[in-house]
């Protein structure tokens, strides 16, 4: 499969359906920009109700023989796999950065961060076996195995169009289910690339399939009576769609949503070490990450040398054009509107008291793509929209706080609940912040408490609908279910087992 260029007529994107890339016959196609550029590189169909069935059949009908291979030779799949993605990983990273916008260095970071998802899913076969209690009372045993709970949907964001796609579908292929995959139409290039070496790798016709669209595509997959169990990432608000109609239409649900990470920054804090990790949470991916530090809370007198050094930093990142350039720090945002929606953070800032005391609006020169450089609003207040909302872009508003009560009481007030994070020498402070603050995934002394393949992701709040995350162990729950088996067995007083042979003593031995 050839993917895109920026020529005039741009490339068309396939569909994947029943092992067979197939073009769509949707009216409506949305673009694919490549944002370093601003061009369409390619458009995407946004796919009719009838492709979206066609593809849940071909799932369903791959599903009874798929879900019959062993759980040792689906898990060679991923073997074979992960040496495909090895093989092309330069190409993969170039095509995240080409339609996302990021630096290679960042591609290539996503890659490595997916293609440990193949190899957790690689070992899944030992997280399937049962378990067992002989005697569980007299001549009972009882039993539990793991199995397949059917056709499963994932649904991914713009923002790591190769990660999060492979939190998904490796785990559920091992674990027996057919899927669907349905990138967000922002960055679809990546997942035909990732679905494409998946057949390559030995994966039967209808057992992954690739779907594009927007909510028309999605809501036909929420409630399609064939698909079992749905696995979402996005914003907060399509989350709790996803996760209300899913389960009201019988589905099992897993459904991440947004974020606004709090960064605390306590005076004894090692002030260079807390600033390159702010630098990197906040910065990094230009911000478009649901673990991206968004709001730091000095305590006291930390506050001017923390802003003076964030600044500092931020002024000397290289900020440009990600596509054929290895040497930039940051990269273009995913499209116009979404940058000027970022910048127009920079105006409110101002309209609600708070200081810009880095403005990123200079990069924004015509041909240079969809550019915001580092931002940092100093003295914003609790309760504002500079504190509150997902902003999803370098933008860093920093509130100074008194003490850490003040501190955690902030962090406590936000409706999301993914990442938050504290920089200290104080273990006392440390565990007061492991054990108060209101979210998911903590961090000491690091940037972005990000978990990787074998831990689950564990969002809480508004962030996190479902009860099974996605990654590690809860993965894997959450594409199996149980079943218990108990089992009692008679001696029979029939003729052949009153033959002296049938006889045993008790305790067997
Ligand atoms: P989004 O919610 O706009 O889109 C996500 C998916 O939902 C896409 O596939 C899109 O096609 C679909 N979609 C969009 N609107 C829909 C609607 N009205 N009905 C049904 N489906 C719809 O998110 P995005 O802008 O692509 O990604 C950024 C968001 O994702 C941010 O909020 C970020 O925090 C979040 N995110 C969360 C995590 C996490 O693990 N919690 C990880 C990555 C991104």
């Amino acid at each position: 499969m050839s993917t895109a260029t920026s020529a005039a007529a741009p490339y068309q994107a396939p569909m994947l359906i029943g092992g067979r890339l197939e073009m769509s016959t949707s009216e409506r196609r949305g673009q694919v920009f490549n944002p370093s550029t601003g061009e369409v590189q390619a458009e995407v169909p946004l796919c009719t109700v009838g492709e979206i069935d066609k593809a849940v059949r071909a799932a369903a009908a791959a599903l009874p023989e798929w879900a019959e291979t062993p759980a040792v030779e689906r898990a060679r799949v991923m073997f074979r796999y992960r040496e495909k993605l090895h093989a092309h990983f330069e190409e993969l990273a170039m095509l995240v950065t080409r339609e996302h916008g990021k630096t290679i260095a960042e591609s290539r970071a996503e890659m490595q961060r997916g293609i440990e998802m193949v190899e957790f899913a690689a070992g899944i076969p030992s997280l399937l076996m049962g378990q067992a209690l002989e005697n569980l009372a007299t001549n009972v045993d009882c039993e539990t195995s793991r199995h397949p709970v059917g056709v499963c949907v994932g649904i991914t964001p713009f923002n790591f169009p190769s990660m999060v796609p492979l939190w998904m579908f490796p785990v559920a292929l091992v674990c027996g289910n057919t899927f669907i995959l349905k990138p967000s139409e922002k960055v679809p290039l990546s997942a035909l690339k990732l679905g494409e070496l998946l057949i390559e790798s030995g994966l039967p016709p209808g057992v992954f399939n690739i779907v594009h669209g927007d909510k028309v595509a999605v809501d036909a997959l929420l409630t399609h009576p064939l698909v079992r169990a749905i696995s979402f990432v996005g914003s907060t608000g399509v989350a709790k769609h996803v996760y209300e109609t899913g389960t009201s239409h019988g589905k099992r649900v897993q459904a991440a949503g947004g974020a606004k990470n709090h960064l605390i920054i306590m005076p004894d804090a090692d002030l260079d070490q807390a600033v390159k990790a702010l630098q990197a949470s906040a910065f990094g991916c230009a911000g478009e990450r649901c673990m991206a530090g968004s709001i730091a809370l000095p305590i006291g007198k930390i506050a001017d040398d923390l802003v003076e050094g964030l600044c500092k930093v931020g002024k000397a990142m290289k900020v440009g054009p990600s596509d054929g350039n290895p040497n930039v720090d940051m990269g273009p945002l995913i499209t116009r509107a979404h940058r000027d929606r970022v910048a127009s953070y920079l105006d409110i800032a101002v309209t609600e008291g708070a200081e810009v005391a880095l403005d990123g609006r200079a990069f924004d020169i015509p041909g240079n793509g969809f550019l915001l450089g580092p931002s940092v609003v100093d003295r914003v207040k609790p309760n504002t929209r500079l504190a509150k909302d997902e902003i999803f872009g370098p933008v860093l508003s920093v509130v100074r706080t008194g003490d850490l009560d003040e501190a955690l009481a902030i962090g406590r007030s936000c409706e999301y609940g993914n990442g938050a994070c504290i920089f200290t020498n104080s273990g006392w402070a440390a565990r007061e912040f492991k054990r108060r603050f209101n979210a998911g995934m903590i961090g000491v002394n690091v940037g972005v408490p990000a978990p990787m393949a074998w831990f689950p992701f564990t969002g809480w709040n508004k962030s996190f609908f479902g009860d099974l995350h996605i990654q590690g162990v809860e993965g894997v729950q959450f594409y199996t279910q149980q079943k218990m088996i108990l089992t009692r067995w008679f001696k029979t007083s029939s003729e052949s087992h009153a033959d002296p042979i049938w006889k045993t003593k008790a305790g067997g031995a």
